[in-house]
C-alpha cells in the first residue's frame, strides 16, 4: 500500500530512485498537487519525504490524516511549520552534520573569492582584458584579518575552525557563550560587527532570526566590512545590505542565499563587489548522497517503528 509521499520538485533522479525503490510511494511536485492525489491514497500516507523551500504547513498536513513523519532533505527546516506538526503528533526530521564541511567550505571560498576579487580576475584572464588593461587593481588580504561568526552552531564552528587556520582573529555571537579555544564572544550582533572585517552568517532561518543581521549591524561593519551569508536570505536585512553594497558603506558580500530564491533581486547582478552563488552550499555529490541516505533512513526507521535518527521535535 502506498505510504510515502515525495513532496517537492527538486529531487534528482538518484534521490527519487533511492526512495521509490524502497517505499511504495506517490509524488507531488507542488503543494497544490497534494489535493490531486486520490483520497484513499492520501489517507494511507504515513511519511512525507520533503525537498525544497515551499512552505509546508497545516493546510498540507490536514490533507494527510495518517501522516506520522515529515523527513526533510536539508538541515534547515524553516519551511516546515514544526509547531503545526507537533500539534498533530507529526514528527519532523532533518539532515544535520553530514553537510557541515561543504557549507563551511563554500563560506570560506566566497570569503576568499570576494576579498581577492576572483570573479573580476577570472573575467580578465578569460576575455583578453588582461592583455589590454594589465594587472587587476590590488585587492584585499584575508589571512590574519578578523572575522565574526553569527551563530556558532554546527556549520558556524566548522567555518571558524577553517578560518582559524587562516590566522584570523575569531569572534562570534550566539545566544549563549560557547566553549572555544579563546574566541571572543559577543552577546549581540552589532557589537560583533563593529569588532570585525568579515561577518559570516551561519544562523538558522525562520521567523525568530528574521533580519537578525540588521541595518544597524551592517552599518557597524563599516567600509572595510564584508558580509558572507550561507544561512538563509531571511537572516539579513536584504534591503539594507543592498543599499550598503551600492553606496560603499561596506566593501562587499559573498552570498549563497537570498530572499525570493531563485528570482533574486536584480540589484545584486549590477554589483561588482559581490560573489553570488545559487544556494549550492551542500551541493556536492558526496554530501547530497549522504543527505538522501539520512532522509531515507529516517523514513525507514519510522515505518519500522524504530527511533528516528535525527528528530527535530
Ligand atoms: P545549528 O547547529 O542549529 O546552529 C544554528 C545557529 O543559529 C546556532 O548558533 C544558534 O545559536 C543560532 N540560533 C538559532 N536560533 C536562534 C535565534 N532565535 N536567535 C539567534 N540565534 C539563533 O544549525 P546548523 O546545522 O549549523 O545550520 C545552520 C543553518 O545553515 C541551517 O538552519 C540552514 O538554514 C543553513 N544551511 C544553509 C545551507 C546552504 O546550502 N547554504 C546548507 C545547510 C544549512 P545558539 O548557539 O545560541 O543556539
Amino acid at each position: 500500500m502506498t505510504n510515502v509521499l515525495l513532496l517537492g520538485a527538486g529531487f534528482t533522479a538518484d534521490e527519487r530512485a533511492r526512495l521509490t525503490e524502497t517505499f511504495d510511494s506517490v509524488s507531488a511536485a507542488q503543494a497544490e498537487d497534494v489535493a490531486k492525489i486520490d483520497a484513499s491514497t492520501r489517507a494511507g500516507i504515513k511519511a512525507v519525504a520533503f525537498k525544497g523551500h515551499m512552505p509546508l504547513g497545516a493546510a498540507i498536513m490536514d490533507q494527510l490524516a495518517g501522516l506520522g513523519v515529515i523527513a526533510n532533505f536539508g538541515v534547515g527546516y524553516d519551511a516546515i511549520d514544526v509547531t503545526a506538526a507537533s500539534a498533530r503528533g507529526i514528527k519532523v526530521t532533518n539532515t544535520p552534520d553530514v553537510l557541515n564541511d561543504d557549507v563551511a567550505d563554500l563560506a570560506v571560498a566566497m570569503l576568499l573569492a570576494q576579498s581577492r576579487n576572483m570573479i573580476v580576475g577570472d573575467a580578465r584572464a578569460r576575455t583578453g582584458l588582461w592583455a589590454k588593461e594589465g594587472e587587476l587593481p590590488l585587492n584585499r588580504k584575508a589571512s590574519g584579518s578578523s572575522v565574526g561568526i553569527v551563530g556558532l552552531g554546527r556549520i558556524g564552528r566548522e567555518i571558524a575552525d577553517r578560518l582559524a587556520a587562516f590566522k584570523m582573529d575569531i569572534h562570534y555571537s550566539s545566544r549563549s557563550e560557547k566553549q572555544t579555544p579563546g574566541w571572543t564572544y559577543h552577546s549581540d550582533v552589532v557589537s560583533l560587527a563593529s569588532a570585525v572585517d568579515f561577518l559570516v552568517i551561519a544562523l538558522v532561518g525562520g521567523a525568530e532570526t528574521e533580519k537578525h543581521v540588521s541595518a544597524e549591524a551592517i552599518a557597524a561593519l563599516g567600509p572595510r566590512g564584508v558580509v558572507v551569508n550561507i544561512s538563509r536570505g531571511t537572516t539579513v536585512d536584504e534591503a539594507a545590505l543592498l543599499d550598503a553594497l551600492e553606496s560603499g558603506a561596506i566593501a562587499g558580500a559573498g552570498l549563497d542565499v537570498f530572499m525570493n530564491e531563485p528570482n533574486i533581486d536584480p540589484r545584486f547582478a549590477a554589483l561588482d563587489n559581490v560573489v553570488l552563488q545559487p544556494h549550492q552550499g551542500s551541493g556536492t555529490v558526496e554530501t547530497r548522497t549522504a543527505m538522501a541516505v539520512l532522509q531515507h533512513d529516517n523514513i525507514a526507521a519510522f515505518l519500522a517503528g524504530q527511533d528516528l535518527l535525527t528528530p527535530v521535535n
